[in-house]
């Protein structure tokens, strides 16, 4: 028996969907202790948006430790974070003409979001926060409540309540609308929020995925997701977005919502935020939602680290010019004309926004089979949404198209072996 087998604990789970031992990683690339390679299209889950090992961020972190570089220094002020905000304050907010401040938590999605929760509360008052069916926000008590999956859910221990669910709007028909999909329920819950007999309590926030990665790959219908925002300005509460998973040019620009005409008060970003693969959260907030907070009032010890501010920088730059942007759009195109066939099988759906991508087959057995096809093809992926049944594409944005082809050939036959088609 291996050491995770004798000592690592239960909850391990993608040591057991990938049973090997991985050794080395290059940009799409991670390569077993036996020498296999294997593409890899699931990318720390939307972490290694720039591909394993970056060597613009290697170097530019090895050149800062062997400098004596202050690594650890809790949210002191270092010349590594003053780096990263001002290139973030360049590349991002000020083109955009957003007038966020940069709030840094502890290092995971879910401390962003347990962030962006309490201060909606603290600024309005309120308790309650709208979530939506098949939301995935995190795995701490506060997230975990506006997380939707009764797996997760259930491994709580306690009540998780002060959130209440309602259906996504998808753009297109899809697994959350089996729930009754977005327009309907929104326009029935103004109503009743409009009604001051109606018993429902105002919420504090409306909090959502513009592209629920973890919950399918459903992608918010604009209109949809202008009207949640509308409602929430006009009950006062705040709108906030979470970006972890899908931020950081996954979609083709910087914010998955570039397009959509939104306005954020608060914006989670984690995952990919911190280039390397070394952990980084931040949430971006109104200035007048921040004023409602006090100094250290969220703390944390790991509260902005330095390597990944290093590392982040890095990030950042590939969005000075357009030059990946364009390169995700072209990636995309050539994904989506290699998934159109698969498209068009009964009882098969596609869907996506840039290069993030679900291949909805329908049933969880069957997207369980086709990850461990692909495993065995040289593949790594990963299954998402309900009952798992939608095989998540979510590749290095940096990935060539050698390794794109070739793992997308693979994915494409292992699925339509596991679908009976081949
Ligand atoms: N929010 C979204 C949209 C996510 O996809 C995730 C993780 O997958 C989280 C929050 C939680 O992030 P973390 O696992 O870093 O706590």
């Amino acid at each position: 028996m291996s050491i995770f087998e004798q000592r690592e604990s239960n909850l391990r789970a993608y040591s057991r969907v990938y049973p090997t031992v991985f050794d080395k990683a290059i940009n799409a690339r991670q390569i077993d202790e036996n020498g296999r390679e294997f593409i890899d299209f699931f990318a720390g889950a939307g972490v290694l948006n720039f591909g394993h090992n970056n060597e613009k961020m290697t170097k530019a972190v090895i050149e800062y430790i062997q400098s004596n570089g202050v690594t650890h220094s809790l949210d002191m002020s270092t010349t590594a974070k003053r780096s990263f905000m001002e290139t973030f304050l360049e590349v991002v907010l000020k083109p955009r003409g957003m007038p966020h401040v940069m709030q840094f938590v502890g290092p995971t999605g879910t401390n962003a979001v347990e962030a962006a929760m309490k201060l909606a509360r603290r600024v309005t008052g309120r308790q309650n926060i709208i979530a939506f069916n098949h939301a995935f926000h995190g795995m701490t008590l506060g997230s975990l409540a506006a997380t939707a999956n009764e797996y997760f859910r259930g491994a709580s221990g306690v009540p998780l309540s002060h959130v209440s669910h309602y259906p996504f709007g998808c753009e297109q028909l899809c697994q959350g609308c089996e729930l009754g999909c977005g327009m309907d329920s929104l326009d029935a819950l103004r109503a009743q929020l409009e009604d001051g007999s109606s018993g429902l309590e105002k919420p504090a926030a409306f909090m959502l995925e513009v592209i629920q990665a973890e919950g399918g790959v459903n992608i918010a219908d604009k209109h949809w997701l202008k009207e949640v925002e509308k409602l929430a300005k006009d009950v006062g509460a705040l709108f906030i977005v979470d970006e972890i998973q899908v931020g950081m040019g996954r979609t083709g620009s910087f914010f998955s919502f570039d397009d959509y005409d939104i306005n954020p008060d608060v914006i989670c970003m984690a995952k990919g935020l911190g280039g390397l693969g070394t952990p980084l959260a931040m949430n971006l907030v109104k200035p007048e939602l921040d004023q409602h907070l006090s100094p250290g009032e969220h703390t944390g010890t790991f509260r902005g680290q330095s390597i990944s501010f290093v590392a982040g920088t890095e990030a950042l730059k590939y969005f000075q010019d357009d030059v990946l942007m364009k390169e995700v759009a072209r990636k995309t195109e050539l994904m989506n004309g290699m998934l159109a066939e698969l498209g068009t099988i009964d009882g098969v759906q596609i869907r996506g926004k840039g290069m993030i991508m679900g291949i909805d087959v329908g049933d969880g057995a069957i997207a369980k089979k086709i990850v461990a096809g692909c495993f065995e093809g040289g593949v790594l992926l990963g299954a998402c949404g309900t009952g798992g049944r939608v095989i998540k594409l979510i590749p290095p944005l940096t990935i060539d198209d050698a390794d794109l082809t070739e793992g997308m050939n693979t994915i494409i036959n292992v699925t339509l072996e596991a679908l009976g088609v081949l």
